[in-house]
């Protein structure tokens, strides 16, 4: 019998450590019943510390590999991370279009060591052409405050994300401080809900991929919004438990037995 899993099409950055991109979403994705189709937007010069350069791959390549997988699998959930530049953005949601699958956005902005990552051009074509398609996104709170700097709380900028057209914001609080990393999910119409979780004694590099792409394979698997985002944390926060260091910088999670 051929054994058959939800598909998980990921497009993101090369991270050679391993820590974050496409290799912790493969991870990811694995350990969380999925298989991952993986498209490279970006390669990156970088260590554990912090990231050096990010390289974007042509828009027409990435196009030719998106069209193709679109063509010949049966796609179950979408985890869009890193994007490469602001010209790949209208081509990926162009080729994505009238899809009607989960779709999970981590918009990355800057890496964990303090790299920017995106320039403007490529956040604003992620708001326009990405934001109102978006299923989840999943913004760390520095991120939200990039994205809306006016706005007076955090609930507010969760809002106004959610008014350029994001279904649900999981927004995550791993690098703010406390004793607990507080995560919180917002929709609309809904009271925001808090997820509280003991705060390790670490800096990690790859959370946040991880947690996107856990979030994408759960939906993938067709749980309900409110499982696959507390499963999706369990996941992340379990991994990040069993961190593996692999240089002189931050731990990477451990995502896989
Ligand atoms: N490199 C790539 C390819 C990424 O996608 C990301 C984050 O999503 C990073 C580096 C930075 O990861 P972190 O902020 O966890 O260090």
């Amino acid at each position: 019998m051929t054994a058959r899993k939800p598909l998980v099409l990921c497009l993101s950055g090369h991270d050679p450590t391993g820590g974050a991109g496409i290799q912790a979403d493969i991870e990811a994705v694995a350990a969380n019943g999925g298989h991952a189709l993986s498209l490279i937007t970006a390669l990156t010069v970088q260590d554990s510390r912090n990231v050096r350069q990010v390289s974007p791959v042509p828009a027409t390549l990435l196009l030719q590999q998106l069209q193709l997988l679109l063509a010949d699998c049966a796609i179950a959930a979408i985890k869009i991370g890193l994007l490469g530049s602001a010209e790949q953005v209208p081509a990926i949601a162009e080729a994505l279009a009238g899809l009607r699958l989960p779709l999970v956005l981590d918009p990355v902005l800057r890496a964990g060591g303090g790299a920017d990552l995106s320039d403007m051009a490529t956040v604003a074509a992620m708001r326009t052409h990405l934001f109102p398609r978006v299923s989840v996104l999943t913004p760390n709170v520095a991120e939200t405050r990039r994205l809306v700097p006016r706005a007076g709380s955090d609930a507010e900028c969760a809002h106004a994300l959610l008014r350029e057209g994001c279904g649900n914001l999981l927004v995550t609080g791993g690098d703010e401080a406390g004793a607990e990393v507080c995560n919180t999910w917002y929709r609309d119409g809904a009271t925001p809900q808090h997820y509280r979780w003991p705060r390790l004694n670490e800096t990690f590099h790859g959370a946040g991929c991880t947690l996107a792409a856990a979030l994408a394979a759960r939906l993938g698997r067709g749980e309900a919004m409110p499982e696959a985002i507390l499963q999706a944390q369990r996941y992340t926060q379990s991994a990040l438990q069993g961190a593996l260091r692999v240089g002189r910088g931050r731990r990477i999670p451990g995502r896989l037995p």
